[in-house]
């Protein structure tokens, strides 16, 4: 075994998982010192002042190596990470923007005693895993060594009130693996009890670590009543339909009752589309939308032509627009959406300031919802549906830990579709399938994505 994942004390925790050992015997493995993992330096925060947004490139900041594993806090677990994903997060992560996460690290190092360990000279990414307890702080009653989990990314201080009514609204909630560190892009991670959730019999281990973050962004923003709340016959335009958040976004709007419209900018994705049910699809590289003129003013004339596009395609304007690429379509997300309809937005990939002719919005009676993550019940229940068989991964791709920045570049270039898996412990593809029946009668949807 030359791999360098099993270096380091690493093979005996991989081989027992591999063996099905009982959690008893995972507990009495020793953990080994440091671990292998994806991380940013703060020393390179700077490497990228005065480059294009662009041409800044993650296969250079974003590095792979030893790092110590942390004691844990008594409401702490450290998880065997078999597989991890690529979200968006990393990606900004990598680039340094729009802010470096260090300064957040920084923040909640100043918190407590136990929050210190994440302020470090190194910012270990990633937002997703799927994998196996080993150990169990004192106050964790919940879990235990040998559960299967997943992992959200909701970092909830619970001694604060704030918290308390819907933990996204926590004063210093916090996204893990992007605010916090010892995140999920390693072998190892240490995660609070707080953020697991039964990892899903029928999938594979990467098929598994690819959900949480999207799946439950889209249900919030979607199903939640902290979202826009679709009901049953509601008209969803949806940027980005293949994209994370999109592709999961496309299966609530079909399993609610509603009406999908996915908008894309291929062949190839339009496809994918049509293969997921989704019968309205809108190519934006096609169609051209300009909706900007060459002198960086608004062009109504595009945002009435993107709204004839829909009424041609389904009858009617949109009761919700599913709003993540900001300044490039803002404006006209928030003319074509019905009267009295939502905009709900969680991102701003293509800019963050952002302008609208707010005639259209009051005269028209519109509501915009800003919607963040999700909280623990949220993510529970976007996870029980995967864990049905009602929602599905949307992987496209598989890539090993060492290829971490090649995969967050894709990423940052838009030439992935749906999600990218990444396989931190486990050797190869398509182990960890517990629920075999269950795989079977989910078929084909496993593969909508994959190329
Ligand atoms: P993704 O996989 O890259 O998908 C985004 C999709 O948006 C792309 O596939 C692309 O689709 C479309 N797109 C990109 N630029 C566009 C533009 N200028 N105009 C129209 N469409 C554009 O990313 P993701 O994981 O879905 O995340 C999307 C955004 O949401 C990111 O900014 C991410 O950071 C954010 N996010 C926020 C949260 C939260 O909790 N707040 C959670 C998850 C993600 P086509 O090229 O096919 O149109």
């Amino acid at each position: 075994m030359a791999d360098s994942r099993y270096r380091h004390g690493m093979e005996k925790i991989l081989q027992a998982i591999m063996n099905g050992a009982s959690g008893e015997e995972l507990a009495a493995i020793p953990l080994p010192d440091t671990y292998r993992a994806a991380f940013v330096r703060k020393e390179d925060e700077h490497m990228w002042d005065g480059v294009a947004s662009q041409d800044k490139d993650p296969r250079k900041s974003i590095h792979i190596g030893q790092v110590p594993l942390p004691e844990i806090a008594p409401d702490e677990v450290v998880i065997a990470v078999m597989a991890s994903s690529i979200n968006f997060n990393t990606v900004w992560s990598a680039l340094f923007e729009p802010i470096s996460t260090f300064g957040a690290l920084a923040r909640l190092g100043r918190e407590s005693s136990w929050a210190k360990r994440h302020d470090l000279d190194y910012h270990i990414v990633g937002s997703d895993a799927s994998g196996v307890v080993l150990r169990v702080g004192s106050a964790v009653r919940n879990w235990k060594p040998g559960d299967k989990i997943t992992v959200h990314c909701n970092h909830v201080d619970d001694q604060d009130p704030s918290s308390h009514s819907d933990s996204m609204m926590g004063s210093n909630q916090r996204i893990w693996g992007y605010e916090t560190n010892f995140g999920g892009l390693a072998d190892l991670a240490v995660v609070k009890a707080n953020q697991l959730m039964p990892k899903p019999a029928h999938l594979t281990w990467e098929e598994a670590a690819v959900n949480a973050l999207c799946n439950s962004t889209s249900y919030r923003m979607l199903v939640s009543p902290n979202g826009a709340n679709m009901k049953q016959g509601d008209v969803v335009l949806i940027w980005g339909a293949s994209g994370g958040i999109g592709a999961y976004a496309v299966q609530y709007v079909l399993n609610g009752g509603g009406i999908p419209i996915g908008v894309v900018s291929s062949e190839e994705k339009e496809e994918i589309l049509h293969e997921m049910g989704c019968e309205f699809v809108i190519n934006r590289k096609k169609a051209n939308y300009k909706f900007f003129k060459e002198d960086g003013s608004h062009d109504e004339k595009e945002w009435r032509r993107l709204g004839s596009d829909i009424r041609a395609l389904v009858g009617e304007d949109p009761d919700i627009v599913f709003e993540h690429p900001g300044r490039s379509t803002f404006a006209a997300s928030i003319y074509v959406v019905k009267k009295g309809g939502t905009v709900v937005t969680c991102a701003a990939t293509s800019g963050f300031m952002m302008e609208f002719d707010n005639r259209h919005f009051w005269m028209r009676l519109k509501k915009l919802v800003g919607s963040h993550f999700a909280n623990y019940k949220e993510s529970y229940e976007a996870n029980r549906l995967i864990q049905k068989g009602m929602i599905h991964p949307v992987m496209s791709q598989v890539f090993t830990l060492e290829e971490v920045g090649e995969a967050s570049y894709q990423v940052h270039n838009n030439m992935h579709e749906g999600k990218l898996g990444v396989l931190c412990l486990a050797p190869e593809e398509g182990l960890g399938v517990d629920d075999h029946e269950l795989r079977a009668k989910v078929g084909d949807k496993l593969n909508w994505f994959r190329r």
